[in-house]
C-alpha cells in the first residue's frame, strides 16, 4: 500500500512539473500584471486608511488596525530578546495605546449599563453613561440614555404585599439513585424535592411568564428606633409594566451526610474562576464539577437572562448547623467526634483526609462569595427543631448553638426560614407578648418565612416582614398542581422518572 501510494504522489509531483514546464510567456506576463495591480491597491488602500482615520464610519477598522500595529509590535519585542515592551518603541506604537484603551474603557461601561440596565437598575446605568458621555462619538450613550429615560417613566411600583414566594430543596442529579437506593429516603425525597430538570424548565417558564427574582431585603427594609422596638418599611420595587417579582429560597443547602449516596451535589465550591460551582462525589469516590444544584444553576441562568433578576438579587439559603453548611463539616460535633449520627461517622470514615479548620475556612469564603453575588443567608435553626413545638427552654439552646455555630461562620443575619414551615406565632400580627417572637426580635431578626400555599402571603408588621412560601416540589405538583399554575405548567415541568403516586405524608 506505502509503495503504491509513493508511486501515486510521485506521478502527480511529475505532472504538475511538466505542467508548470508547459507555461507559455503569456501567462507569466499576465501573472506579472496581477501582481503589480494588487500592489497598487494595497498601497491605495493603506493611504485611505491612514487619512480616514477621524471619519466616525470607519472607526471599528481603524481600531482594529491600530490594534493589530501594537500586538505586531509586542511580538515584534519579544521575538528580538527584549522583554520589555517600552513607550519609544515609535510613534506607532504611542498612538495605539491610547486610542483602543479610550475606545474599550467606552466599550466596557457601555456594556455593563447595559447590563445594569437590564436588570432594572436604571440609575445606576445613568450614572455609568453618564461618566463616558463625552468620550462617547459613536452617539451610542446619547441613545441608551434617551431609551433608559423612556423606560423610566413607564415603571410601576411594585405591591410588596402581592409577591410570592417559592422554595426549594437540593435538586435531585441522579434521579435513579434518589429515588431507587434507599425506600424510605426516595420516597422522602419524590415528596419535598425537585429534579435539575424540573428546576430548570421552572425557571425558562417562569422567566417566559415575566416573573423577577427580588429579596426579602429589596421587599422591605429594618431600621432601628431610639425605644428598641425598630420598624420595618416596605420597599420600592420599581419595574416595568407586566414584569412580576417573586421571591426564592432555598432550605438545607448543607449536603446532609445522610443524603451523599443518593446522587446529589455533595459540596458548593469556588471554581478557579472565582465563580460558585458545586462538587459531586460519587458513590466510587470520584469527583465531577459543575451546576448541579440552585446556586450555580440559578447564576448561569441570570447571567445569560440578567432582567430575570431585580438589581442582581437571587435567593435566601436556609442554613442548619448539626452537619456544617453548604457541604464543609463544620460544626464542633465532627471536631470533637461528639454526639455523631451513624451517617456522619460514615461520612467520616469515607474522608480520612478530613481537615476541620480548612472546611470552616472554605466555608467562610462560599459564605462571603455567595453574599457577594446576590444570595442571601438565613436561619433554619442548628437541629432543624420544630420552632413552634419547641419548649422555650430547648429554643433558645438551640437558636444559641446557631448563633455560636453557624453564624460565626456565615456572618450575620436577619432572617428566619422555619423549619417543618412552622411559625412560632399564628396569621395574627406578633406582638411581643409571643416570647420567641420577642427573643427572634432581639436577637436580630427582622425576617421571617413560613409555609403557605396561598401566594402569595405577606404580611408587613411595625417591625418585622412575614412571607408564607409555596413548595415547588414532587407532592405540591402531584397533589395540587393548580397551585403552581401561575409560575408554571405542572404537565411538563413534572419529572417522569419519579415513581407515580407521588407518597403521601
Ligand atoms: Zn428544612
Amino acid at each position: 500500500m506505502l509503495e503504491k501510494k509513493d508511486d501515486m504522489n510521485g506521478g502527480r509531483a511529475r505532472r504538475i512539473r511538466e505542467r508548470h514546464r508547459r507555461r507559455t510567456m503569456w501567462e507569466r506576463y499576465a501573472l506579472v500584471t496581477v501582481v503589480g495591480v494588487l500592489a497598487v491597491a494595497a498601497v491605495i488602500l493603506a493611504l485611505k486608511l491612514v487619512t480616514s482615520g477621524n471619519s466616525e464610519g470607519k472607526k471599528n477598522d481603524n481600531s482594529q488596525l491600530l490594534t493589530s500595529v501594537e500586538n505586531t509590535g509586542a511580538v515584534e519585542t519579544e521575538a528580538s530578546g527584549n522583554g520589555n515592551v517600552s513607550d519609544d518603541q515609535g510613534t506607532g506604537t504611542v498612538i495605539s495605546s491610547s486610542e483602543p484603551q479610550t475606545d474599550s474603557a467606552v466599550a466596557s461601561a457601555i456594556e455593563e449599563a447595559k447590563r445594569l440596565a437590564a436588570s432594572y437598575d436604571y440609575d445606576e446605568a445613568v450614572s455609568r453613561l453618564e461618566s463616558i458621555r463625552s468620550k462617547d462619538e459613536s452617539g451610542e450613550v446619547e441613545k441608551l440614555l434617551a431609551e433608559i429615560a423612556d423606560v423610566k417613566k413607564t415603571l410601576v411600583d411594585a405591591d410588596i404585599t402581592a409577591i410570592p414566594h417559592i422554595f426549594f430543596h437540593s435538586l435531585i442529579v441522579d434521579t435513579s439513585l434518589a429515588f431507587h437506593n434507599d425506600k424510605a429516603r426516595g420516597e422522602d425525597y419524590n415528596r419535598v424535592m425537585t429534579t435539575v430538570d424540573e428546576f430548570n424548565k421552572m425557571m425558562q417558564q417562569m422567566y417566559d411568564k415575566d416573573y423577577v427574582l427580588v429579596s426579602l431585603h429589596q421587599m422591605a427594609q429594618y431600621t432601628e428606633t431610639a425605644d428598641g422596638t425598630g420598624k420595618m418599611t416596605a420597599g420600592k420595587i420599581s419595574l416595568p409594566p407586566g414584569k412580576k417579582p417573586f421571591v426564592l429560597s432555598l432550605d438545607d443547602m448543607s449536603y446532609y451526610a445522610y443524603m451523599m449516596p443518593d446522587g446529589f451535589a455533595t459540596k458548593l465550591i469556588i471554581d478557579s474562576d472565582g465563580r460558585l460551582t458545586n462538587e459531586m462525589e460519587k458513590n466510587d469516590g470520584t469527583k465531577v464539577y459543575g451546576s448541579y444544584d440552585v446556586v450555580p444553576l440559578l447564576d448561569d441562568f441570570v447571567e445569560l437572562h440578567p432582567d430575570f433578576s431585580y438589581r442582581g438579587a437571587k435567593g435566601a439559603i436556609a442554613l442548619t448547623g448539626y452537619d456544617g453548611v453548604f457541604g464543609y463539616r463544620t460544626d464542633q460535633d465532627y471536631y470533637l467526634k461528639e454526639h455523631l449520627l451513624s451517617n456522619q461517622q460514615e461520612w467520616l470514615d469515607k474522608h480520612p483526609d478530613f481537615d476541620y479548620e480548612k472546611d470552616i475556612a472554605e466555608a467562610k469564603k462560599v459564605a462571603s462569595a455567595l453574599r457577594e453575588d446576590g444570595w442571601e443567608l438565613a436561619t433554619h435553626s442548628w437541629g432543624h427543631r420544630d420552632m413552634k413545638e419547641n419548649s422555650m427552654e430547648k429554643f433558645i439552646i438551640d437558636m444559641e448553638k446557631w448563633i455560636d455555630r453557624v453564624e460565626t461562620i456565615i456572618g450575620e443575619t436577619d432572617i428566619v426560614i422555619y423549619p417543618f414551615g412552622t411559625d412560632v406565632g399564628s396569621v395574627s400580627k406578633y406582638t411581643m407578648d409571643n416570647e420567641k417572637y420577642a427573643w427572634l426580635h432581639k436577637h436580630g431578626f427582622h425576617y421571617f418565612c413560613n409555609v403557605d400555599s396561598n401566594q402569595p402571603w405577606v404580611q408587613l408588621g411595625d417591625n418585622y416582614l412575614r412571607q408564607g412560601r409555596i413548595d415547588a416540589d414532587g407532592y405540591m405538583m402531584y397533589y395540587h398542581p393548580g397551585k403552581l399554575s401561575q409560575f408554571f405548567d405542572v404537565s411538563y415541568v413534572f419529572d417522569d422518572s419519579r415513581p407515580l403516586p407521588v407518597p403521601e405524608y
